[in-house]
């Protein structure tokens, strides 16, 4: 009799749902994107490209579960791996082969991965390379690009929302706190860079010389714009780290889809460190993070001072691990190759959108994913990238646009993450939805 069990005869709606939600849930929700007014859309199920919620609307799915889904949803193969896996146990205190097998997968793919460790999540990896390398340095101090997202550590949020108003002298970034209550020892130990502002960023890394553990760079920084850092950017940080006894470590937790080996494939340099997550998962909760085995040693316990002790309940489950495997299996160089051709494709035909429709939007990006900004030039800083309260207002509306009017689902910076699951008939769908849009809202 107990009114909040779902009775599971009863057809309920996403507004019904939601005002459960609410009475258990902060805001009804346990992530704070990809929220259309009045309410979530709660799934039913999902195939391919193609998310159906609980009331029968099927969209096409250019948000993957937030980068995360490579080859769309319930792949197959994946599905098949996965079933044979849980039909055997899902985790079991000891270790499986099916650990060793991903593990070596990752490794032979990117020649800077020596050895890896497997977390739970993203944020997990890029705490964890941020802990291996303090352990390793023996320094405390991090540097992380203004506005850039790293998860959901205290060291790596700082700056996140850096907004106009409290991100101070571009000489000097901020290290502006996301969360009250955040410790003023996190936020003395995070050095905030300008992304892709070579003199700048080293002026500013020259002043902690000798305290700086690890130099924390997203290769492809989403929330800063997503836009690619330039070469020459990547390699003065990293002649930086050479001449001062910093490490390099990139978050390729989103990136790792640029490349076959992610987009530190496309540097002359190498990090030292680098995060995991989301598609090495194949639909599965997963980060990790690898490189050099000097590095790495930090973490082995056969060493006689065993420097970083790590561990984590559910690190390496076979589910995630088998669903990882496969799901990076198929994603071998020639099916990036073909992804990354098919997302270009999408991009020249919003191109051709944009100019039909003579609005000021300009698109940043690498591999398979992009982002659309409501200007005419592309940003490559995140101040140029920076979208004030007017332009926020009018992305929602064209985010809301897209999903109730278009019925695609993209991530909520007007970002779109592509997956092996697309053809050209989703990328005309793309297209032509985003010439209606502009022609309506004309930005
Ligand atoms: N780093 C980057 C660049 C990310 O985009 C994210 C997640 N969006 C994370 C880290 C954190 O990953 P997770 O959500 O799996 O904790």
């Amino acid at each position: 009799d107990n009114p909040h069990i779902l009775s599971r005869k009863q057809k309920r709606s996403s507004e019904e749902i939601y005002n459960q939600a609410c009475q258990f849930i902060p805001g009804g929700v346990s992530r704070n994107t990809l929220f259309h007014e009045p309410y979530p859309h709660y799934i039913s199920h999902a195939s391919g490209c193609y998310v159906t919620d609980i009331e029968g609307v099927q969209r096409l799915d250019f948000a993957n579960n937030m980068a995360a889904l490579i080859h769309g949803h319930a792949h197959p193969k994946i599905v098949d791996a996965v079933i044979e896996q849980i039909r055997k146990g899902t985790a079991y205190t000891l270790a499986t082969e099916a650990e060793v097998l991903h593990a070596q997968l990752l490794c032979d793919r990117a020649p800077g991965f020596e050895k890896i460790r497997f977390v739970n999540s993203g944020t997990e990896a890029v705490m964890a390379v941020i802990k291996a390398s303090r352990a390793y340095t023996g320094r405390a101090k991090i540097a992380k690009a203004e506005g850039a997202y790293h998860g959901t550590y205290d060291y790596a949020e700082v700056s996140q929302n850096a907004n106009p108003t409290n991100w101070g002298d571009i000489n000097h970034p901020n290290s502006v706190p996301l969360a009250n209550g955040t410790p003023q020892g996190a936020l003395n130990d995070v050095i905030v860079y300008p992304y892709n502002d070579i003199e700048r960023t080293i002026a500013i890394l020259d002043e902690h010389a000798d305290e700086i553990a690890c130099v924390l760079v997203d290769p492809v920084p989403h929330r800063v714009g997503l836009m690619p850092g330039k070469p020459e950017f990547i390699e003065a940080i990293y002649k930086w780290t050479r001449k001062n006894g910093a490490l390099l470590a990139f978050d390729e937790v989103v990136t790792f889809r640029v490349s076959y080996a992610g987009a530190q494939q496309n540097y002359t340099v190498k990090p030292d460190l680098t995060a995991l997550g989301k598609i090495i998962g194949g639909g599965f909760p997963v980060g990790a993070f690898a490189g050099r085995s000097d590095i790495m040693k930090v973490l082995d316990p056969r060493e006689s001072k065993l420097l970083f002790p790590h561990s984590g309940t559910f690190s390496a489950n076979p589910v995630s691990m088998t669903a990882g495997r496969v799901a990076m299996e198929l994603f071998d160089e020639k099916a990036v190759l073909k992804l990354n051709a098919l997302t270009q494709k999408a991009i020249v035909q919003i191109r051709e959108a944009i100019q039909i429709a003579d609005v000021p939007v300009s698109i940043t990006g690498a591999g398979s994913m992009f982002r659309l900004h409501l200007k005419s030039k592309a940003p490559t800083t995140y101040r140029e990238a920076y979208q004030n309260q007017e332009a926020k207002v009018l992305v929602n509306e064209m985010l809301d646009y897209l999903f109730y009017e278009e019925k695609i689902m993209m991530i909520n910076t007007l970002a779109c993450m592509f997956s092996t699951a697309m053809t050209q008939k989703e990328i005309d769908i793309l297209s032509q939805a985003f010439l209606n849009m502009f022609k309506r809202f004309k930005p």
